[in-house]
């Protein structure tokens, strides 16, 4: 086997499902929705079953399906996307951080990666013989220090991960934020590549911002996205970057060469979910508002101790009085989180999978999920609490 496959482990999220389907657990791991698609979707999909495409498409992406997305992406950044040079249509968000990474990097190149960070960074770094430099997003605010940032470009970074909103700490970064950050690449001519699939699940009072909208840093941005958590298709795996002409140029190489395409039968029918109107996403918004509500205020009423995520469908959930009784001596988190899934029947994510830091104490729960299914997770925790 090459040695690169021996300095990863497989994704512990995904792991967790597996160990979770295994017991019967609720899974609130790995963060996908337990409800349906909109219907208009679904419908849009039993059509294209009898009238097709079953075919590729192009490699780069379906010209209806870049081209509404270009329409709604352009609102989004605040200028006009070119569905023809400036779109790659990926398998999934995942697929586009690792061509948006091997576009950009040489092995042996640098990449500034915030802790805690979603674990796919570490393997899209890895696989592009890129050395991720971490710099830390420190609780409870999960605020960062910008002269590490600049130190990590002083190093030579080609370029940054912002993950916006941030899995798994719910952070929305602020435009002063991204401002900073954005400075930064442009005065050491490097790129931001942004992961921003939860940018529909921002809670008020924070907003989204698009790094790509601020003044001088489309040129330098790399926006990598996907429709699984926007229109609850997790499984379709249907995602994109967008970026300035050069760059996805290398992108639809780099893309063509790993999967050829996403596929053309689900392209055709999440179109219909590009073209939604607003309030689609106003409604989402407000379905995941008041799921957070009913998790946290669950959380609070059994007593576990938790972060207020400001995005995103995660909570991160402090176990360290758990830690301290005599019968979890020596667990490590993953520990906890096996015996979770065994005796209480909850499935969460340990946290140590997301940090750089030797992190502990923390476990990763999400609430895309039914009231009711919250709830029964809710009665079930509080037997641990
Ligand atoms: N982003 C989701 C999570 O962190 C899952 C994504 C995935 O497993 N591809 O749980």
């Amino acid at each position: 086997l090459s040695d690169r496959v021996g300095t990863f482990t497989d994704s512990v999220i995904r792991r967790m499902t597996r160990i979770s389907d295994e017991y019967g657990a609720i899974n609130l791991s790995q963060g996908f929705p337990d409800f349906d698609p909109p219907a208009e979707i679904l419908d849009a999909l039993a059509r294209v079953a009898h009238e097709g495409p079953h075919q590729y498409s192009i490699t780069f992406g379906a010209e209806n399906f870049r081209e509404a997305l270009a329409r709604k992406q352009s609102r989004a950044i605040g200028r006009e996307i070119d569905p023809e040079k400036e779109i790659v249509v990926t398998c999934g968000g995942t697929e586009s951080m690792m061509c948006a990474v091997m576009t950009i990097c040489n092995p042996g190149d640098k990449i500034i990666v915030f802790s805690p960070f979603y674990e796919n960074y570490g393997a899209d770094a890895i696989l592009s013989g890129a050395e991720p430099i971490y710099v830390p997003l420190v609780p409870p605010e999960y605020h960062f220090d910008l002269k590490l940032v600049e130190e990590g470009f002083r190093q030579g970074a080609k370029g940054i991960i912002v993950c916006n909103p941030s899995n798994p700490c719910g952070k929305v970064f602020t435009r002063e934020e991204l401002m900073g950050i954005g400075q930064l690449a442009l005065q050491y001519d490097a790129f931001v590549i942004t992961d921003e699939v939860y940018e529909h699940m921002v809670y008020a009072p924070n907003h989204h911002v698009c790094m790509a909208s601020l003044p001088g840093m489309y040129e330098h941005t790399i926006t990598c996205n996907s429709l699984s958590k926007t229109y609850s298709i997790t499984g379709w795996r249907l995602g994109y970057l967008i970026g300035p002409e050069e760059v996805v140029e290398g992108a639809k190489k780099v893309h063509d060469f790993l999967t050829v395409g996403a596929p053309a039968p689900l392209q055709e029918a999440a179109v219909v979910g590009l073209n939604f109107p607003q309030s689609y996403y106003d409604n989402l918004l407000e379905t995941y508002t008041r799921k957070r509500q009913h998790f946290l205020d669950g959380l609070d009423r059994i007593g576990l101790k938790h972060n207020i995520p400001q995005g995103t469908y995660f909570v991160l959930v402090d176990i360290q009085e758990f830690l301290d009784l005599p019968q979890f001596a020596g667990y490590t988190d993953l520990e906890f989180c096996e015996w979770m899934i065994r005796e209480i029947g909850v499935a969460a994510v340990p946290g140590s999978s997301f940090f750089r830091e030797p992190v502990n104490n923390l476990i990763r729960l999400h609430f895309a999920r039914e009231e009711s299914t919250i709830d029964e997770a809710i009665r079930r925790l509080s037997r641990m609490a």
